[in-house]
C-alpha cells in the first residue's frame, strides 16, 4: 500500500461492540474491566490482547502506533509524551544488553547533546561523537570505542548534512551495535530507515507528523528484536503519550504525506530564490545538485523529495542584522520547532545552538549569519514575496 493511503486508513474503524467508529475515538479511560476477573488476569500476563491500564496502552494511542508501524515498515512502535522521551526510550532500550557506550554523530538536535552528556554520560555511559559523513573517521571511531549504540539523525540541523544510513547500518551491523536514527527532520516519506538497516527510528512528531503546532509528542518504531523490550521499559518508566495527542497526531498525519510533497516541492522553489539573491551569501538545502552529500540524497531519497528545511546565511549580517530581517517578515512566523503547516524561521544561535560557545559553533559551520526555515504549505509565491520584503529593508 502506497504511504498516501496508509496515511488515511491505516489505525482506524476498530470494533467496538456493534458499532465500528469511523475513526479512533480519543480513550479517555485509566483503567479497563471485564466481565471475568480470569480475563483480567490473563491480559494482565499478557497471555491475552487487551488494555488493563493506561500506563500499559490505550486504544486511541495503540491505533496511532499501528499507524507509524506502518508508514516506517517497523514490527511495532510505542509512542512518547515528547520526542526526547522517545530518544531516551530507544538508546535506553539499545544499550539494555549491550556496552555502555554511544558513538553518537556530531551533528544532533541541542536537546539530544544534553541528553547524552548531562544525563547519560554522569549515569556511567561512555559518550564520543564522530562526522558520520565521514565512513572513514566514523568505522575508526566505532573500532576503537565498540558502542552499544550508534545515534544520529536523517538530515542533521542545521546544517542539513545527509549521512549515508545504509553504510551506518553496516558498521553497526559489523560491531555489534543498535543503530538509533532520528528521523525527524527526513520523515517517512524520504527516509525508512529501518528498511535501510537500522534498529530503531525515532520522530518528533511534534514536527512534520502532526504537522499543525499543537501536539508535543514523539514515537519510537523498531524491529522484532527489540519490541518486546522497548515495551517493557516503557511499562516501567511510562514516558507514554496521552490519547488527546494521539487523536491529534493521528488526524494530521492523514494528510502528511500531501503536505510533506507539497513542502519539499516549495522549499525547493524558495532554495532557489535565496541563492540568486545578491545578499544571500550561502544557502544550505538538501535538494541543491552542489550539496555536499548530493550523492547520498539522489541514492538514499526519493526524486523531488529531498526536505523541506532551508538554512541561508546572510552577507556580512550579525545578530543585529538578522533581527531586523526576522522582525521584517509579516508572514513567516519567527518561533522555535518545524515541520508545521505555516513558515517558520529561527535562529540558530540564539536558539538551537545557544548553549555552545561561539568556537566550537564555527568550528561546526554554525556561523552568526545563519537562519533557518522551515518551509509551510502557504503558496510559494508568498514565502519568497515576504523574504524578498524583508531582505529589502
Ligand atoms: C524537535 C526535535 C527533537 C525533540 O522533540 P520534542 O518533541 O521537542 O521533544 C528531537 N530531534 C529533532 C531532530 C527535533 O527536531
Amino acid at each position: 500500500m502506497d504511504i498516501h493511503t496508509k496515511a488515511v486508513h491505516i489505525g482506524d474503524r476498530k470494533k467496538a461492540g456493534t458499532y465500528t467508529p469511523v475513526t479512533t475515538p480519543i480513550h479517555t479511560a485509566t483503567s479497563y474491566f471485564y466481565e471475568s476477573t480470569e480475563q483480567l488476569d490473563r491480559i494482565f500476563a499478557q497471555e491475552e490482547q487487551g488494555y488493563c491500564y493506561s500506563r500499559y496502552d490505550n486504544p486511541s494511542t495503540a491505533a496511532l502506533e499501528e499507524l507509524v508501524n506502518s508508514l516506517e515498515n517497523g514490527a511495532g512502535a510505542l509512542a512518547c509524551a515528547s520526542g526526547m522521551a522517545a530518544i531516551h526510550l530507544a538508546i535506553f532500550t539499545a544499550l539494555a544488553d549491550r556496552r555502555k557506550s554511544i558513538v553518537a554523530a556530531n551533528a544532533i538536535y541541542g536537546a539530544s547533546v544534553s541528553l547524552l552528556m548531562n544525563v547519560l554520560q554522569p549515569a556511567g555511559v561512555d559518550v564520543r561523537f564522530a562526522d558520520v559523513c565521514n565512513l572513514d573517521d566514523f568505522r575508526a571511531a566505532v573500532s576503537e570505542s565498540r558502542p552499544g549504540c550508534i545515534f544520529m539523525e536523517t538530515i542533521s540541523n542545521p546544517l542539513l548534512r545527509v549521512a549515508e544510513l545504509d553504510r551506518i547500518a553496516e558498521i553497526a551491523r559489523e560491531a555489534g551495535a543498535a543503530l538509533v536514527v532520528d528521523n525527524t527532520f527526513a520523515s517517512p516519506l524520504l527516509c525508512r530507515p529501518l528498511e535501510l538497516g537500522a534498529h530503531f527510528s525515532v520522530h518528533s512528531v511534534t514536527k512534520y507528523l502532526a504537522g499543525h503546532g499543537d501536539v508535543l509528542g514523539g514515537i519510537v518504531v523498531t524491529d522484532r528484536e527489540h519490541l518486546d523490550p522497548l515495551r517493557a521499559l516503557s511499562r516501567t518508566i511510562g514516558p507514554v503519550l496521552g490519547p488527546f495527542e494521539s487523536y491529534l497526531t493521528m488526524r494530521g498525519i492523514k494528510t502528511f504525506p500531501l503536505r510533506m510533497e507539497r513542502q519539499c516541492a516549495n522549499a525547493a522553489r524558495v532554495a532557489a530564490w535565496l541563492a540568486a539573491h545578491p545578499r544571500i551569501e550561502r544557502v544550505y538545502f538538501t535538494g541543491d545538485p552542489a550539496h555536499p552529500d548530493a550523492a547520498a540524497v539522489r541514492r538514499l531519497f526519493p526524486p523531488d523529495l529531498t526536505g523541506a528545511m532551508v538554512s541561508f546565511e546572510i552577507r556580512g549580517a550579525g545578530r543585529e542584522e538578522i533581527f531586523h530581517v526576522m522582525d521584517a517578515l509579516q508572514m513567516i512566523v519567527r518561533a522555535t520547532s518545524l515541520g508545521d503547516v505555516h513558515t517558520m524561521i529561527l535562529y540558530p544561535v540564539m536558539s538551537s545552538h545557544r548553549e555552545i560557545s561561539p568556537k566550537h559553533r564555527e568550528r561546526m559551520g554554525i556561523r552568526d549569519n545563519l537562519l533557518r526555515l522551515s518551509v509551510g504549505i502557504e503558496a510559494a509565491e508568498d514565502i519568497i514575496a515576504d523574504l524578498d520584503r524583508a531582505l529589502a529593508q
